[in-house]
């Protein structure tokens, strides 16, 4: 199966169970809201992985999990 965005061999399943690459992967997965400002997420990268970090941090250090 091949990337649904690129065309490029597909390695996962996006949140809608469409092929996607690594790539895109991440970026078709629509963002949750923040637990404590109800602001959208990013997606950040840590020691530990990936996970939601919200988009007002360092004001507002709400994460969860991806
Ligand atoms: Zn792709
Ligand atoms: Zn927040």
């Amino acid at each position: 199966m091949n990337c649904a965005e690129c065309g490029n061999p597909a390695t996962k399943l996006n949140a809608k169970g469409i092929p996607v690459c690594s790539r895109h992967a991440k970026v078709s997965i629509k963002p949750p809201d923040c637990p404590n400002c109800k602001l959208e997420m990013v997606l950040r990268k840590g020691k530990f992985g990936s996970f939601w970090g919200c988009k007002a941090f360092p004001m507002c250090d709400g994460i969860r999990k991806i």
